[in-house]
């Protein structure tokens, strides 16, 4: 790396590195970054990655988007799509720091990659366009983010765009993300005029050397026409960072020119405890200002040991249990990913919370209950995968060996077991039959499903009990596609597929309660069971609840346990038209057990059939998916655009006036909306663009009601 390149701050963790480090470690803990770039689709995180893994010496060209050589996107058909499916991971070194990146996909259909990122970063870069500003999806992964506090900085890229907005997209993040969003840098120039960054801590202005691809840059004073801006920028930065932090707030009180180091050093303690989001601009396609988005990653962001400890449960005992990022602790592992690789089978990949993953080595699964013996380890870098012995706390890497793990189960030592915990993703709402091309196809159709279905926990293969027809499951028509598209390209196999259609939901509008005995003879003996039960509505969204109000006197607590299962079964295949049934209260109420006859089955099957009497009547109705549309055009086609939504029963729930270009927000059905990519094209002569996120589960009008009641 060339002296130029490198930041003049001193790469710092304020914490002593007091855990307990291997020597076999390639980097000390307080060095490394677990990171993550989260943002809305085509804000530019693929341009972003590359840049940075450019500047790290990773690569050795600059490859582009738009023509299919980006290194991140790997699978054939993100080349061909422009977008990133999987998220990858990658390993770099920047000033000494080990900085694992994890890229997330941008996409909504896949939106379970980002969670599943989220769960094991330790913090994150948003990356917003200068233009566009917060859009939707940036918005649903921010507070996805949220969740996890997650201490994030944010990248305002493509200030070269005619329409570049900083001031705008910062006013956006403060009002729509974060009140705690605060410029660490301002833009030199705009738009075509974009020269490079104003470094508000050192006060200097950077440039960047075009014949290089930005990797030459050179400081200078700042100049005049900026002076006063910076100033102002500068004077709010630290007034924001001593409102927060203490060590801040004392140099200020003795001169309000906060040395550069010692602001940093605040900025980063409030970037830890999530109260300031760092904002940094540039243009990443014009290589300007990805360096210092490094820098400020190695400055502000938490290393593993910076972050809380992490906690679990004691898989037996279910008590709290937590473990310090530390080499020679137990060990503590979450798989946040599976996916079947051609080459080296199944490849687990995971986050070492503590201690290590040595190969050869048996870990334990809690949720099994079983040991798997680790057979090969691997560093990530795209698909080239380096072969490591050990995995350290605080690294991610990949696991070859483990049959039996899924995403979300935890690696850990038999003899100090730990559950770190399993993962919540989204229901699918998109379905479409598949059947092979000839029935020679049909196993390898059914194995190659599977194989899928256990790398993706938004997959999902069902059978409709109308048709006994192959359903598959996902998050939206894109989903599916690809997931279609990897079963010729990856496992070989020719399969037809249906339209897409909508997976609806069954629920009910008011109580209802039934009773019904079971009593028959099977294979020469009675089985007995008699059983009521009350169904009752609950919020939209609350899922379902069973409960006993009756006592183990009337019916034993080995029988309970199969009324539930019955009434989950009958929840999870559905009442009326086969749909899932949800937000439902499932309460016993009475029933009578025969010493003699009395059966788990007969229990089970009363469960089953007092459900569906229930339901019936219940008011049963149907639910659907209903989507959050985000529509940029162009505004003379806007008048389109509306009466295209309004044709598809769309509400329109926002219009905002760009000037040129208008952004429409708006909530419509699922069912309206196949094909809406053909669509808006159309009316927009190709110039309109949208996202789509599920937003809710809403009633079905009448008329699709009777239609599902008739089918
Ligand atoms: P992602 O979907 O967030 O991964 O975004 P990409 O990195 O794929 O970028 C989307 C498009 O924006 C591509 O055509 C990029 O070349 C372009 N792009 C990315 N960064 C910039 C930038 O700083 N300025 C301009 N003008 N275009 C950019
Ligand atoms: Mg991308």
């Amino acid at each position: 790396m060339e002296a130029a390149l490198k930041s003049s701050k001193k790469n710092s963790s304020d914490k002593d590195a007091g855990a307990r480090e291997a020597a076999g470690r390639r980097s000390p803990l307080h060095t490394l970054r677990n990171i993550g770039i989260i943002a809305h689709i085509d804000a530019g995180k693929t341009t972003v990655t590359e840049r940075m893994l450019y500047y790290a010496g990773r690569l050795h060209r600059m490859g582009e988007v738009h023509d299919g050589t980006a290194t991140m996107d790997w699978m054939p058909q993100e080349r061909e799509r422009g977008i990133t499916i999987t998220s990858a991971a990658t390993t770099f070194f920047w000033n000494e720091s080990q900085l694992n990146l994890i890229d997330t996909p941008g996409h909504v259909d896949f939106t379970v990659e980002v969670e599943r990122s989220l769960r094991v970063l330790d913090g994150a870069v948003g990356v917003f366009c200068g233009v566009g500003g917060v859009q939707s999806q940036s918005e649903t992964v921010w507070h996805q983010a949220d969740r996890y506090d997650l201490p994030r900085i944010a990248f305002i890229n493509k200030l070269d765009r005619v329409g570049a907005d900083f001031d705008g997209v910062v006013d956006q993040l403060r009002t729509r993300l974060t009140p705690n969003a605060m410029p660490v840098q301002i833009p030199w120039g705009t738009e075509d005029n974009l020269d490079g960054v104003i470094d508000l801590l050192a006060m200097r202005a950077i440039s960047f050397e075009a014949d290089s691809f930005g990797s030459q840059l050179s400081t200078c004073d700042i100049p005049d026409d900026l002076a006063a801006a910076a100033e102002r920028a500068r004077a709010e930065l630290v007034e924001a960072v001593a409102e927060r932090d203490e060590t801040v707030l004392e140099s200020y009180m003795e001169d309000a020119d906060v040395p550069a180091n010692v602001l940093s050093l605040g900025i980063r303690r409030a970037v830890i405890a999530n109260t300031l989001v760092p904002v940094l601009c540039g243009s990443a396609l014009r290589n300007k200002g990805i360096q210092q988005v490094l820098d400020a990653v190695v400055d502000y962001l938490p290393s593993p040991l910076d972050v809380k400890t992490i906690e679990g449960r004691h898989p037996k005992t279910g008590e709290p249990e937590t473990r310090e990022a530390d080499d020679f602790a137990p060990l503590g592992a979450l798989a946040f990913k599976l996916v079947n690789d051609p080459y080296v089978g199944r490849l687990v990949f995971a986050r070492v919370y503590s201690g290590q993953i040595t190969k050869g080595q048996n870990v334990f699964n809690p949720r099994t209950r079983k040991r798997e013996r680790v057979m090969k380890l691997f560093q990530l870098h795209a698909d080239d995968r380096i072969n490591a012995d050990t995995l350290y706390a605080g690294e991610i890497g990949a696991v070859v060996g483990l049959k039996q793990f899924t995403t979300g189960d935890t690696l850990c030592a038999e003899s100090s077991p730990i559950e770190l915990g399993q993962m919540v993703f989204p229901e699918p709402v998109v379905a479409m039959a598949i059947e092979p091309k000839t029935q020679a196809d049909r196993d390898k159709l059914m194995d190659s499903l599977h194989a899928l279905e256990s790398e993706d926990p938004t997959f999902i293969i069902t059978k409709d009990p109308d048709t006994g027809q192959t359903l598959i499951k996902g998050m939206g028509e894109l989903h599916l596609e690809i997931l279609k598209d990897r079963l010729t390209r990856e496992f070989g196999v020719d399969a037809n597929a249906g339209k897409p259609t909508v997976a609806y939901r069954e629920t009910i509008r008011a109580t209802g309660a039934a009773e019904h005995v079971f009593d028959r003879e099977i294979g020469g003996h009675t089985q007995f069971a008699k059983l009521a039960l009350e169904v009752e509505p609950t919020p939209r969204g609350t899922g379902n609840l069973v409960e006993f109000d009756v006592s183990s006197a009337v019916i034993p607590a080995e029988f309970q346990k199969h009324i539930k299962n019955g009434v989950d079964d009958g929840l999870v295949t559905g009442i009326i038209r086969n749909f899932p049934v949800v937000d439902v209260r499932v309460r016993v109420t009475g029933g009578e057990v025969d010493d003699e006859s009395s059966t788990e089955m007969a229990f089970r099957s009363a469960a089953v059939m007092a459900l569906r009497e229930a339901i019936r009547n219940a008011q049963p109705a149907f639910l659907e998916p209903i989507m959050l549309l985000e529509i940029r055009t162009p505004t003379e086609h806007m008048g389109d655009v509306l009466a295209d939504l309004n044709v598809r029963g769309g509400r329109v729930k926002e219009i905002d006036n760009k000037g040129v270009t208008q952004v429409i927000a708006a909530e419509v059905p699922l069912a309206q909306l196949f094909g809406y990519a053909t669509a808006i094209r159309s009316v927009s002569k190709g110039r309109a663009s949208y996202t789509m996120e599920p937003h809710r589960f809403e009633l079905v009008s009448k008329a699709t009601q009777e239609h599902l009641l008739n089918r």
